[in-house]
């Protein structure tokens, strides 16, 4: 079943009217001409779908929330600021099907009464830009964006903001600051964006995946939607799958597939290579042995395993997992944005902890503290950055990969 990748590889991205001869833009015209904002809302809370960003947060909630909050000037803004490794799922929506995701930008700005939005890109994705400034331009020409939208009262402005690709800007807060022309670093909550977000109005942040589910459900019936996947985690989601498989790439699956099951998907373990570990999530996410691939993610307390953003790094039982460890913190430790001591200084420390391992200098005390920063980190950061910067460690710590590392 596929929602998001349908028209992949049919249409051109390029050209507005091979996505309308696909069907585009119809659930737009239909919401404007027939749905009062409310009822869009309501079909966003039935379908059950979650934020793709990583937090899975209900986006009809947070539609809900930006609806309500009283103001004359409201923002809506799509994420596609995308910079953990091993993710590409939104850059290549918007190189492959860039009008999904304005369809769903323009519904959702109907639905809470905003009338401007911006799509937060990474600067770095110059290839998905040129394509989403073609494809707004266009927009404008056939009147789904600008004033009286398809003919109703409804108007909406969009243009892009090119970040300079810092992994905390896809922080919802962050990258408000950022829009602002601050440092790109987080604010604290609350009040929360759909309150007091960009310019201090309220404003609704949505991941690109998320946005792109959105003119499917208004077409097809949130209960439709709310069929695919399990219960507790409706709908498809995009698994970026890289590493020791045959075929890495990004694949579309009903959620509720098990990490083996998306390996298979993949083509299974690449010739000559054994799967060791799984990756899922991100480097930020959980590190999984052979005894846990029958897990499946999604999001939710329920959930066996977190989805986070969704990508599978597969890992060959041959790979080095202090290198592996390496690649994470050095990450995590550039990526810090600095405004908390925790994980400032924390990523810092834990990066030169992790050379010494690496070079054969590690000893006593490094391993007493790298259990006081592991927990330092995991329980006293301003933002979930720092946090989620010592999922992996723990993970291995855990299950006893690295000899040194391993407690009596
Ligand atoms: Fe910045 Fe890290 Fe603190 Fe988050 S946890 S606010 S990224 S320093």
């Amino acid at each position: 079943m596929k929602i998001i990748t349908k028209n992949w590889g049919e249409v051109d991205a390029w050209k507005i009217g091979s996505y309308l001869d696909a069907g585009g833009y119809e659930a737009l015209g239909e919401a404007l001409g027939k749905k009062p904002a409310q009822e869009v809302v309501e079909e966003m809370e039935k379908s059950g779908l979650q934020g793709r960003g990583g937090a899975g947060f209900p986006t009809g909630k947070k539609w809900s929330i930006a609806a309500g909050a009283s103001s004359e000037e409201k923002y809506v803004i799509c994420n596609l600021d995308e910079s953990e490794p091993g993710n590409f799922k939104d850059k290549s929506i918007a190189e492959n099907d860039p009008h999904r995701i304005i369809e769903g930008l323009v519904l959702a700005a109907y639905a809470i009464g905003a009338n401007k939005g911006f799509i937060y890109l990474n600067g770095n994705f110059y290839e998905a830009g040129k394509i989403l400034e073609k494809a707004i331009a266009d927009a404008y020409e056939k009147n789904f964006l600008g004033q009286k939208i398809t003919g109703s009262d409804f108007g909406f402005d969009l243009e892009i903001f090119y970040g300079a690709g810092a992994y905390i800007c896809g922080e919802e807060s962050a990258l408000i600051n950022s829009i602002e022309g601050k440092r790109g670093e987080p604010r604290n909550k609350p009040p929360f964006p759909c309150e007091c977000g960009l310019f201090g109005k309220p404003t609704l942040v949505n991941n690109a995946e998320t946005l792109a589910n959105a003119a499917w459900i208004m077409k097809n019936g949130p209960k439709e939607f709310a069929k695919l996947g399990v219960k507790d985690s409706p709908g498809t989601k995009l698994f970026c799958i890289d590493g020791a498989v045959k075929y890495p790439g990004l694949y579309e699956a009903e959620i509720g597939a098990s990490v083996e099951d998306l390996v298979e998907l993949a083509g299974g373990a690449r010739v000559g290579c054994e799967i060791g570990l799984v990756q899922v999530g991100g480097s930020s996410g959980r590190v999984l042995d052979g005894a846990s691939l029958g897990k499946a993610p999604g999001y939710g307390k329920q959930a066996e395993l977190a989805m986070g953003s969704g990508s599978l790094l597969v890992i060959d039982k041959h790979q080095s997992v202090k290198k592996l460890l390496q690649s994470w913190i050095d990450f995590f430790q550039r990526e810090s944005c600095g405004k908390c001591v925790p994980c400032r200084e924390g990523t810092f420390r834990l990066k030169g902890i992790i050379e010494r391992l690496n070079n054969g200098n590690f000893d006593k005390n490094d391993k007493e503290d790298l259990k006081k920063l592991v927990w330092v980190l995991d329980n006293t950061t301003f933002c979930p950055l720092g946090k989620f910067s010592v999922t992996g460690l723990k993970d291995v710590m855990e299950l006893g990969l690295v000899r040194e590392l391993k407690y009596d």
